[in-house]
């Protein structure tokens, strides 16, 4: 068998482009164009290159962008300064800080500053606290994007065994919140679970968010699993070559023999996280102006 290869490259542009026909429609009824903002402190060039795609893909889907980059010397005096003008600044529907921050500023008292209306990361405590609940409110992009996928190709979920592979609170919590949320029968699984192997074994769905490259073999796998890899993990250069190859938290090549269908490393769940940051956006903007987002977002 050969699994279908879930193409979330596709999906997010299909969702930006939702996302910025609506964005279109919020301007024409409010007179402003939904906002983002984004700060960077210090000079982590991952990070700067995913701030400058995330601001081209909010100006691509009509939105404003305002980057926000601080020198590595920001005290957390400056950086909460910031975030609080950001929080009273109406043309700012959501507020994103880049993690990871320089080590000498504490990250939980940055975020726990945004204002919940605005946190389009999902991590404050009363985001968390919402999707715990099972409330209404702004989650995480990636664990979210995932998701879409998820029930764009099985549809209902309900009744289905997952298994989620790591408990960070960027995605695995929130993962399995979701899929919890979605009838799915759900264990978390981390590096302290015993015969890792055997928990996977048992899942009808598969989501791999750990950062370890190709952990997860095709003896791993249920015939006719669904594999969602969040992982992103670079391997060391092949000789002559400049850069490494980026690959998944699963072994893709095999895994494809043995599941129903697999997210491929790149072109995956890494195009999702940005097109659903663009959808929160979206979201926290008509919340912000009193007004009912557009259904199927
Ligand atoms: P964290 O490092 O915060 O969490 C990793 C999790 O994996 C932890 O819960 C850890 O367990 C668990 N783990 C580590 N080793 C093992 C092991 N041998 N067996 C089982 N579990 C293990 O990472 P993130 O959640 O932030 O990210 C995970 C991956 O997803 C990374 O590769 C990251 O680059 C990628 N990522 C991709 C995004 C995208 O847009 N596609 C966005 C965000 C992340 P424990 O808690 O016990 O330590």
């Amino acid at each position: 068998m050969t699994a279908t290869r879930i193409d979330g490259k596709a999906f997010a542009a299909k969702l930006r482009e939702r996302v910025g026909e609506a964005a279109l429609g919020f301007a024409e009824k409010v007179g402003r164009k939904p906002g983002l903002a984004v700060v960077l402190v210090g000079e982590d060039p991952a990070s700067q290159v995913y701030v400058r795609s995330k601001g081209k893909a909010t100006v691509a889907a009509n939105m404003e962008s305002f980057e926000h980059k601080l020198p590595e010397s920001t005290t957390q005096q400056e950086l909460e300064a910031l975030v609080d003008q950001l929080n009273a600044d109406d043309a700012v529907d959501g507020i994103l800080v880049q993690l990871p921050l320089p080590k000498h500023l504490d990250e939980q008292a940055v975020v726990d500053r945004i204002t919940p209306a605005k946190d389009v990361d999902g991590l404050t405590p009363v985001s968390t606290g919402r999707l715990a609940l099972g409330l209404k409110g702004l989650v995480p992009c990636t664990p979210l994007g995932s998701l879409m996928l998820l029930k764009d190709t099985l549809g209902d979920l309900t009744g289905m065994n997952a298994v989620v592979i790591g408990r960070s609170i960027l995605v695995g919590k929130p993962m399995a919140q979701l899929l919890l949320d979605a009838n799915a029968t759900v264990t978390i699984a981390h590096s302290r679970t015993k015969d890792l192997a055997d928990v996977v074994k048992r899942a009808d769905i598969v989501v791999a968010a750990v950062g370890r490259p190709e952990m997860i073999r095709k003896d791993w796998l249920k015939d006719g699993a669904t594999v969602i890899d969040v992982g992103i993990n670079r391997l060391p250069p092949e000789p002559g070559a400049e850069k490494g190859r980026l690959v998944g938290d699963v072994a893709y090549d095999e895994a494809s023999e043995v599941a129903g269908a697999i997210t491929p490393v790149p072109g995956g769940v890494g195009p999702m996280t940005i097109a659903v940051l663009l959808r929160n956006t979206l979201v926290a903007a008509h919340g912000n102006a009193g007004i009912e987002a557009p259904e199927g977002l």
